[in-house]
């Protein structure tokens, strides 16, 4: 151990197995990052006083060690779009927030993760500069089926396709027929197809046809992409998935409460389909949102509180898998807030760093248990990317990617503002809620990445690893 090891103990950690927290002492070897013992007692270890010891101890006493989380869904940009966000302040907003692992989307980077030679451009951007471990999702665009298997060979988690315009030109959307051709390519692969679920039809396009709709109004935008765009959507990607059952496929942030039966049947029927949803879907509703704000629109939009209650009951139920952040910003200039432009501005919202304390704050009133949303956040996600084997759990022989946190909610407010928010373009359709629950430290394979104590980052070093 020439790294030396680290030690927690705590009397509220979240381990595999039990729906409540436990009194445990959990020691990570840092030379190979793992976890190599879990007592199930909370041993209260003397801190270790000198700074070159090589065996750290901390007693986290009440604050809960969670396992550091896995955000399957944060779009970082680079490079291309650095100027909209990066790997250096992207993967510090994660860290803050006790995110460990994010899996990186394939679009809004210039060039897109389209190709093996486009990944390893976008890998060797991100050397040296990410807080976290980061992994790549690829993505299918028309043309690109003979890059499919190399990008699996070459290590992407997955393939995202869109069926609508992505909002980027160099990320095309593909057809049905297209999709024949990419789904024959992935079929006997180790891996997953990931779905932005929109599809226009005529029928949902109609309503666009109403007399000049004033596009500052949020309605307006709410009333341009309908549910039954999310519902058509699915039913294409399900009676796509009877033809190539053995691929598993995915629905990227559900919003749409009314696609959920058709979800619902065609697992019954057997089929690999698994779905997410988001923070902003679970903790904003349209009755809420003010007209004037783009910062609150994203694709699939937010829509009303009882779409909101059906998403958590769904989630609660097992219909839906886990929640990520689609971490999706842009410059503020396309954010259009100046002149209020709903219809005109960039679709994505800010969160990356926020989501424990979200759902944490919000699940309160629901009666979720914190169990319940670390597995959301960690376990599940974790699965999803194929990274189970090293991250999502404190088990022994896992990644020591741990996090003390203090989720004194009841007593303990905290503002969002600007200056707790460590992405690059800060502004968040969050500001100014309070939420509860705070990151003092987060450690990656052992070793510190963010405290609390020392203005989140002073003295500490990027160490996250390309996975
Ligand atoms: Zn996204």
């Amino acid at each position: 151990m020439a790294l030396g090891s680290l030690t927690v103990a705590s009397r509220n950690v979240i381990l595999p197995g039990y729906d409540q927290p436990q009194a445990a002492t959990i020691t990570v070897d840092v030379e190979t990052g793992k976890i190599i013992d879990i007592q199930h007692e909370y041993l209260p270890v003397n801190p270790s006083g000198r700074e070159d010891t090589k065996v750290r101890r901390i007693d986290a006493g009440d604050y809960f060690i969670l396992p550091g989380l896995v955000d399957a869904h944060v779009h970082l940009n680079e490079p291309g779009r650095t100027d909209w966000e990066g790997f250096w302040t992207g993967t510090r907003a994660a860290v803050s927030g006790g995110i460990t692992t994010v899996v990186d989307m394939p679009l809004n980077s210039i060039p897109p993760t389209t190709t093996v030679e486009n990944l390893s451009l976008k890998r060797r951007t991100a050397s040296g500069q990410c807080w976290t471990d980061v992994a790549f999702w690829g993505g299918v665009i028309p043309g690109n089926q003979p890059d499919l298997k190399p990008l699996v060979a070459a290590g992407v988690k997955g393939f995202k396709c869109f069926l609508i315009e992505s909002g980027v030109e160099e990320f095309p959307c593909v057809s049905e027929d297209d999709l024949h051709g990419h789904m024959k390519e992935l079929k006997d692969e180790p891996t997953v197809l990931l779905f932005h679920a929109e599809l226009e039809t005529p029928s949902s396009t109609s309503d666009l046809s109403h007399d000049s709709p004033d596009p500052t109004v949020y309605e307006t935008f709410l009333n341009s992409r309908p549910e039954d765009m999310e519902v058509n959507a699915i039913k294409l990607i399900t009676r796509l998935q009877e033809e190539y059952k053995s691929l598993r496929c995915h629905i990227v942030h559900l919003s749409a409460s009314s696609a959920l039966p058709i979800i619902q049947a065609a697992r019954r029927r057997g089929l690999k389909l698994t779905v997410e949803t988001c923070f902003h879907y679970l903790c904003l509703s349209s009755s809420n949102l003010l007209n004037c704000r783009p910062e609150f629109k994203c694709c699939p939009p937010i829509r009303d509180r009882s779409n909101r209650d059906s998403l958590w009951k769904a989630l609660i139920d097992g219909d839906i898998d886990f929640v990520v952040s689609d971490h999706s910003p842009c410059v503020t200039e396309l954010k259009k807030l100046d002149e209020g432009d709903i219809m005109a501005a960039w679709g994505g919202i800010n969160s990356l760093g926020l989501g424990l304390s979200l759902l944490w704050t919000e699940g309160k009133t629901r009666n979720v248990g914190i169990t319940q949303i670390i597995s959301w956040l960690s376990e599940k996600t974790a699965e999803h990317a194929g990274l189970s084997a090293s991250k999502g759990q404190l088990k022994v022989g896992l990644d020591g990617d741990l996090v003390i946190w203090d989720p004194n909610a009841e007593f303990k407010a905290r503002q969002v503002s600007k200056e707790l928010l460590h992405f690059k373009n800060k502004l968040s359709a969050y500001e100014g809620m309070t939420l509860r629950g705070v990151v003092q430290k987060t450690f990656l394979r052992g070793q510190l990445v963010y405290d609390q104590a020392r203005n989140g980052f002073d003295e500490l070093d990027p160490l996250g690893k390309l996975l």
